[in-house]
């Protein structure tokens, strides 16, 4: 059984020295319990927060443990009456070939699903994430400019896909001119802006004349910086992730935002909420599902997988996904022992 388990806790950005490869016996299924093989990992922004023991929404990864993840599993061997061997299965197995569970908060697909790998993406935790962030939080309606960041990644592809099928303006943001060609002509986003370019805030507000009305938030940092001047009176900011500084050891250079930020909230009347999906969402995965199912299907939404062959090479996918790497949702597809 291959592990990837925690090693140390990063000082900034992960290094491969964050992570051991290790090798332990398959686990042995005791009553009431299933036995798990891995078959696609997720590796999603948030496990970066499990490495730190900074306080936060859930429990560190402790040194030593093997890191935590979503994951696509066939059931190899089941000691539980709800689940049968070959069973194909959503769970939370983590960066490893084979991992017990006793079922709880295990989900079945259907076994002849034809990319089981979506439950991990759109069909999934990030799917949902957007879904719920815009629907619920951003509450979009038509001919409003809704600006999303990591617009080509997994949760910011279908918020601004959302976006256009509510009849709103969507401008992206993303981190090179191939990843914005993508939004625009794949993805039908009305505008995408690159935000290495030095004049990031001009181009925004020539990309949203009539300023923005939901920013979605997914970056933090610059991007943000950019983004605040131009919110709209009553403008909505899902609050979902911060990823430009999850690597940060100290503040950002410069001016404290925080009076800009008040001021703004304030004179514009608008509100920022953050959220926590499964948390504050999980219950509605039925009326997300009802809802996306159909816009898949019909190719309404389009959904892009950033696939990484082999379990060994999870730890350079993660930290290259810190780095804007990634050119849509990343999975491992675990491959054999
Ligand atoms: P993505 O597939 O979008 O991958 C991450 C992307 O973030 C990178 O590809 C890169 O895109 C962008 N990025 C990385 N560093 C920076 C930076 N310094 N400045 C700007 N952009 C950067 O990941 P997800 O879709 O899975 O996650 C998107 C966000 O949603 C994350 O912040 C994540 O933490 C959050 N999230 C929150 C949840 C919640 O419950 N609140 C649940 C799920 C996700 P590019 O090259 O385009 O810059």
């Amino acid at each position: 059984n291959r592990q990837i388990t925690l090693a140390s806790r990063p000082h900034g950005a992960p290094t491969p020295a964050d992570f051991n490869f290790v090798r332990t016996a398959i686990p042995t299924p005791g009553d009431g319990e299933i036995l798990l093989r891995t078959i696609y990992l997720s590796l999603d922004p948030y496990m970066r927060g499990r490495m730190s023991d900074a306080k936060s929404y859930a429990e560190p990864v402790a040194i030593g443990e093997v890191m935590v993840g979503g994951s696509i599993c066939r059931v190899e061997e089941s000691k539980h009456s709800g689940f049968k061997k070959g069973d194909l299965v959503v769970a939370f197995g983590g960066w490893q070939d084979y991992s017990l569970s006793d079922g709880e908060g295990v989900i079945k697909l259907d076994s002849a699903m034809p990319n089981p790998s979506y439950g991990l993406g759109v069909l999934g935790m990030p799917g949902l994430t957007a879904y719920m962030g815009l629907m619920d939080i951003g509450q979009p309606k038509a001919g409003e400019t809704l600006v999303v960041a990591a617009a080509t990644g997994a949760v910011g592809s279908l918020v601004g896909q959302i976006g256009k099928i509510q009849g709103c303006k969507v401008v992206g943001i993303a981190g090179s001119q191939e990843k914005c060609d993508y939004a625009v002509n794949e993805l039908g986003f009305d505008a995408c802006l690159n935000h290495h370019a030095e004049d990031l805030d001009e181009q925004l507000a020539k990309a949203c004349p009539a300023g923005i009305d939901v920013y979605y938030e997914n970056v933090g940092g610059k991007v943000f910086d950019a983004v605040l001047p131009l919110i709209n009176p009553k403008a909505r900011i899902p609050l979902c992730g911060l990823i430009a500084q999850y690597n940060a050891t100290e503040l950002p250079a410069g001016p404290d935002r925080m009076p800009m930020l008040m001021g703004n909230l304030l004179v514009k009347r608008a509100k920022m909420q953050g959220f926590i999906v499964f948390d504050d969402y999980g219950h509605r995965y039925d009326e997300f599902q009802q809802a996306m199912l159909p816009w898949l299907m019909s190719g309404k939404i389009k959904y892009r997988e950033d696939k990484v062959t082999g379990l060994e090479n999870a730890v350079e996918a993660f930290i290259g996904l810190l780095q804007g790497e990634n050119f849509g949702k990343l999975v491992v597809e675990v491959g054999p022992d």
